[in-house]
């Protein structure tokens, strides 16, 4: 679809929801996708991409963002704590925080490395037992908890159940980060951005729509 119709899907998205322009940022996410694609959009000018696994990112990413500077990446996919020293090295932000051994080992890194990626916090919104994600009654409990270990989570992030509306989805999200004071929302990805936008996300996670189908081959 192109760079430029996303950014004027998401622009229009702004103004019909009643929101500043440039308020949701746009994450490119890029797992899968062969090299060109990536450095086409790179060259259009996109500088946030996500990726869902650590190894790929680190095989890609140094490279890229030696050529083009002011990369900023986010961590969208689940992480094993064993990669949360790779992690915190590579990214600038990681929206699946989802357990406290989790939040250890990337405190314990943080505080290694002297660098602070932003954390979102991921909410199992469906309640699904196969996904990732702390249940939305376990927030106030794993919020505090991230907080004494020295994190400050700055956001919540969610991905509905695929056979579902994402709107109630999208709205109990929206209600928790504004219950515990936490100003990012990311939500939406490619079916679903713009109804994420009018629900509040600031920033939504596209693939397919931007770069074409994965092909896991
Ligand atoms: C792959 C992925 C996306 C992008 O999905 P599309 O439907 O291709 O836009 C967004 N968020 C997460 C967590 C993903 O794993």
């Amino acid at each position: 679809m192109g760079l430029d119709d996303i950014r004027r899907r998401i622009a229009a998205a702004e103004e019909r929801a009643g929101r500043a322009p440039g308020s949701v940022t746009l994450i490119a996410v890029s797992k899968v996708q062969p090299a060109d694609r990536v450095t086409t959009v790179l060259d259009a000018g996109q500088r946030v991409f996500g990726e869902n696994y650590v190894q790929e990112a680190q095989g890609k990413w140094p490279g890229w963002r030696a050529a083009y500077p002011g990369v900023e990446l986010h961590m969208i996919g689940p992480l094993q704590s064993n990669k949360a020293r790779a992690a915190v090295e590579l990214f600038d932000a990681i929206h699946t925080l989802d357990r406290m051994t989790l939040a250890r080992k990337l405190a314990q890194q943080i505080a290694d490395q002297g660098r602070s990626p932003r954390l979102f916090i991921q909410v199992n919104t469906g309640d699904e037992p196969q996904k990732a994600g702390i249940l939305a009654d376990e927030l106030p409990v794993f919020l505090s908890s991230c907080r004494d270990l020295g994190l400050s989570p700055q956001g919540l992030m969610c991905i509905p159940p695929e056979d579902q509306d994402p709107l109630p989805h999208f709205r109990l999200l929206r209600r928790l980060a504004a219950d515990h004071g936490l100003p990012n929302l990311s939500m939406g990805m490619s079916a679903d951005f713009e109804t994420a936008i009018a629900e509040g996300a600031t920033h939504v996670r596209v693939g397919s729509a931007l770069f074409g189908a994965r092909d896991y081959g």
